[in-house]
């Protein structure tokens, strides 16, 4: 009565999830029966958490939640910081990471956006001094032509 052969991956990931969300929450993340999670873990020597979370009330409770941890134990590792899960669909970074970049780039924006300032702030000051002072030659040119 062997269902769906185990990967590796799988093997990992139910060693990761088995203590942490127990037998029963493993059975619906994997989509196993609860014996097969439990034969699985005893031949691999994972002891599945005691008090399975998917008896009780908590936001473990949802299969949505025990598949969404299924990927995050299964995820590659961050390229960028080789410590987390990669699990950022549209970077392919860890959350943490994803975040740093986010911030970054907000930062390079800000940085932008004051190099634009004082630019302006520059060129307005040029301006004002060219009004205040006009160039030597310009205001003998003018005297010539108001004589
Ligand atoms: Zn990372």
């Amino acid at each position: 009565m062997s269902g769906r052969p185990w990967t590796r991956k799988d093997e990992i990931a139910l060693a990761y999830l088995g203590p942490r969300i127990g037998g029963v929450a493993c059975a619906e993340a994997f989509d196993r029966s609860h014996d097969a999670i439990k034969h699985k873990a005893h031949a691999l020597g994972i002891r599945l958490r005691r008090k399975s979370l998917g008896t009780s009330i908590t936001p473990c409770n949802s299969p949505r939640v025990a598949q969404r941890l299924v990927e995050i134990a299964m995820a590659p590792l961050c390229p960028a910081c080789a410590k987390y899960p990669a699990t950022h669909r549209k970077t392919g970074l860890c959350e943490v990471c994803h975040w740093r970049a986010l911030i970054a780039e907000h930062e390079l924006e800000i940085a932008k956006v004051e190099a634009q300032r004082k630019l302006w702030a520059a060129r307005s000051k040029l301006y004002r001094l060219r009004q205040a002072e006009p160039m030597p030659a310009t205001a003998l040119e003018l005297e010539a032509v108001e004589s």
